[in-house]
């Protein structure tokens, strides 16, 4: 099959489209014929080689994955050849504490497709069966390829870490990324009132446009300040953040009494200076997120296939020109999902 790998960790040029091994599957697994597979930062992480995963080389990336099954092993009973299916991208053992519980990403052996195991910028991945989901409703390959990560991602942190309630107030910091238009939508959903930070006008109003309430441009306002001013200075109750040390003391001060902040990622840097003083006081709590289960997707496709939520495409290029779409990952100048198409 095509593919594109890489053989070390680099910059763009390491990205190679070539020839490489059609995949094996064995009794429990479905060979997926890959129709679309969705960029995400993690991506480019695993493609720099900047966090601690060892990867074997040459290695195929993409966790966001649509297509076709295109063969199923002899244990396989759910799915069948000729189903269209989306793949759920963490996948774990199922049979410890943690996947009893539906939490997935604690799992020990969890990891996601183009991590541990070959991803979807190919013509073919394998799936353990249990990560293959039939794709619900008339969604395309494109808006189910462009669903799984982000709206679990986005399910996870507002729900299952944040606890949010209908009516809340929630400040979602980079709404234009993946998981940003995702949790402006599901904090909608549930009839909160939903401000959207980003970093250019035309992003904020295509947050606008998918339900953000207001919006805040941090190249050129202060993010805390205009919480101050919309809030009429209580605060907002959730912030969904993945930015890190450069928003930290804007998001931390934005926090109502018994707020909840929410991160799941650290474009910007990881480190951050922590008044302790203030966070008992006001009875604040700072979360951690980290993908969420299986049961988080199928909750969020219940909608998405009633299209009450939407996945938000920004581009799509052919699977040669993989290059050209981490470039344009790089440049952050994208709202929603980046696609390949094999
Ligand atoms: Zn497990």
């Amino acid at each position: 099959m095509k593919a594109v790998r890489f053989h070390k960790h680099g910059s763009l040029d390491v990205l190679t489209y070539e020839d490489a091994p059609d995949p094996k599957i064995a009794a429990n697994e479905v060979l997926v014929q890959v129709k679309t597979c969705a960029l995400n930062h993690l991506d480019i992480w695993l493609r720099m080689g900047v966090r601690s995963w060892k990867l074997e080389m040459p290695h195929i990336v993409g966790s966001d994955i649509s297509g076709v099954v295109a063969e199923v092993g002899s244990l396989v009973t759910r799915v069948k050849t000729g189903d269209r299916v989306l793949l759920c991208p963490g996948i774990s053992c199922g049979q410890c504490e943690q996947c009893f519980k539906g939490l997935d990403s604690a799992c020990r052996n969890y990891t996601l497709f183009g991590v541990m195991v070959d991803g979807g910028y190919a013509e073919y991945v394998k799936s353990p069966e249990m990560n293959v989901i039939p794709i619900p409703g008339d969604l395309s390959f494109d808006e189910a390829a462009a669903v799984p990560l982000v709206f679990i991602t986005a399910w996870h942190m507002l729900f299952t870490r944040a606890r949010l309630q209908p009516g809340e107030d929630v400040l979602v910091v980079g709404a234009g990324s993946g998981v940003g238009s995702a949790a402006v939508q599901i904090a909608k959903l549930v009839g909160c009132r939903v401000i959207a930070v980003a970093g250019t006008d035309e992003k904020i109003e295509k947050a606008r446009a998918l339900g953000a309430d207001a919006g805040i441009n941090h190249a050129k306002q202060s993010i805390a300040a205009e919480v101050a001013r919309i809030t009429d200075k209580r605060g907002v109750d959730v912030i969904v953040e993945h930015v890190g040390e450069a928003v930290w003391e804007a998001c931390f001060e934005s926090l109502a009494t018994y707020g909840r902040l929410v991160t799941c990622g650290t474009t910007s840097g990881e480190e951050v200076k922590l008044n302790l003083r203030i966070m008992y006081g006001r009875q604040r709590s700072l979360l951690g997120s980290f993908m969420g289960g299986k049961g988080e997707l199928t909750d969020a496709l219940k909608f998405i296939g009633q299209r009450r939520l939407k996945a938000v495409i920004d581009s799509a290029f052919p699977l040669q020109d993989a290059v050209a779409a981490h470039r344009k990952m790089e440049s952050r100048n994208f709202f929603g999902k980046i696609l390949l198409h094999p």
